[in-house]
């Protein structure tokens, strides 16, 4: 499962972030933004991270998900659009025309919210499985 492997790589930035700011520190919440284009399912997701919050400092916090909509930019005339649902990748205005996404592939970590001060947020390595499926 997918986004249980992803719940489980925040969980662990988290985690290493708590550890290095506090001794008994606890995350209450973990802000993320996810694409639409990420390939993530963002209900997997939410029910993965119950299971990897389980025995770590970040038990019981919760998940914020940012979502970003898909758009893409027509390299024939330069307008954006959204991608829409379900996805269709080519540009409204010239059938045909290439188009590459410009937004909607995001998946990164944003902020926590801890019982102690704000700590330094850690780099996420953010997934880079391609979404074409
Ligand atoms: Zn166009």
């Amino acid at each position: 499962m997918h986004e249980l492997s992803i719940a489980t790589q925040l969980v662990a930035l988290a985690t290493e972030a708590v550890e290095s700011a506090s001794e008994t520190g606890r995350v209450r919440s973990v802000r993320v933004r996810v694409g639409e284009l990420s390939g993530v399912v963002v209900d997997a997701l939410e029910f993965a991270w119950d299971m990897a919050v389980a025995d770590t400092r970040c038990e019981g916090a919760g998940l914020i998900i940012e979502r970003v909509a898909g758009r893409v930019r027509c390299e024939s005339c330069g307008a954006e659009s959204e991608v829409g649902h379900p996805p269709t990748f080519g540009c409204p205005r010239c059938p045909g025309a290439t188009t590459a996404v410009v937004a909607g592939r995001e998946l990164d970590l944003l902020s926590l919210d801890l019982d102690d001060p704000s700590v330094p947020l850690p780099r996420p390595e953010p997934a880079h499985d391609a979404p074409h499926s």
